[in-house]
Order: structure tokens, then sequence, then C-alpha cells
């Protein structure tokens, strides 16, 4: 087992609804550590950069106006493969298919509002990472 870094946006829908607690909760409990966490909103800019490899979905413009909509929840956690471990509490993309007991299967209903976005590899938390606290 390695221990690993991911990166998580808590979304602006989720911290609306004050779910940042109970979603940060899930992680500790299953053990994972908080390294880094910070409260602030992404600009546009940096959305479209975040998502550029959805740039060509006919969704990407909503996408972009639901993670700019307000202030979202950045953290650094570190674990026991810790990429896999957080897409698993997430769940699936679709809110709607998305297992209970999951993150998004508990909390959501409808796309893009699936309250979290996780890395899904070692070198997109990487660079996630730096995108989003620098050094
Ligand atoms: P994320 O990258 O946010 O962790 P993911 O890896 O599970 O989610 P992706 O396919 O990378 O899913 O989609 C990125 C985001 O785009 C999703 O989290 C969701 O908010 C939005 N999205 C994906 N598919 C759709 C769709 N069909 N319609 C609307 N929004 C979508
Ligand atoms: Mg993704």
């Amino acid at each position: 087992m390695a221990v690993e870094q991911t990166f998580v946006i808590i979304k602006p829908e989720a911290v609306e609804r004050r779910l940042t607690g109970e979603i940060l909760t899930r992680f500790e409990r299953k053990g994972l550590k908080i390294q880094r966490l910070a409260v602030t909103e992404i600009s546009k800019e940096v959305a479209k950069k975040h998502y550029a490899h959805h740039g060509d979905k006919p969704f990407f413009p909503h996408l972009i106006e639901a993670m700019t909509s307000g202030p979202v929840v950045l953290a650094v956690l570190e674990g026991d493969e810790a990429i896999s471990q957080v897409r698993n509490l997430v769940g699936a993309t679709d809110p709607a298919k998305a297992a209970p007991g999951t993150i998004r299967g508990d909390f959501a209903l409808r796309l893009p509002y699936n309250m979290i976005h996780a890395a899904d590899s070692p070198d997109a938390a990487q660079e996630e990472i730096q995108r989003f606290f620098g050094n």
C-alpha cells in the first residue's frame, strides 16, 4: 500500500448547503488526514483550466458557471491509496446513479451538481495541488 496525496474541491452547492463538515468528516472517519484546507472562490479562468479536458462537452459552460457560483473548500488529503479511497467515498459522477452511502449518492440528485471534485490519478492530484495551493 502506497501513501498518496489527493486533492478535492467541495463544490459551491455543497458549501451553500452547509455540507462541508459532513463531507470532511467522512474522509476523516475513513482514516485520511487533512493536510491542507482553504475556503476560496475559483475564477472562471482557473475553473476553465481545471476542467479543460471537458472543454468541448455541451455541459462545459454550465459546469463552469456552477463551479464559480460561490465559495468552495479546497483540501489535500493523505493516506494509503488516498486517490482511489476518496473516489470510492465520492461515488459515481452522475448523482442519480451514485450508490447510497457515497457522498454523491447521499446528497445530490442532478448533474452537474454532484457536490465534490476528486483527483483521479497521482499526476492529476499533484498538478491540481500545484494549481490551487502553489507551493
Ligand atoms: P470530477 O472531475 O468533478 O471529480 P468525475 O471525474 O466523476 O468528476 P468527469 O467526467 O470528470 O467526472 O466530469 C467533471 C464534472 O463535470 C462532473 O463532476 C460534473 O459536475 C460535470 N459533468 C460530467 N458529466 C456531465 C453531464 N453529462 N452533464 C452535466 N454535467 C456533467
Ligand atoms: Mg474528473
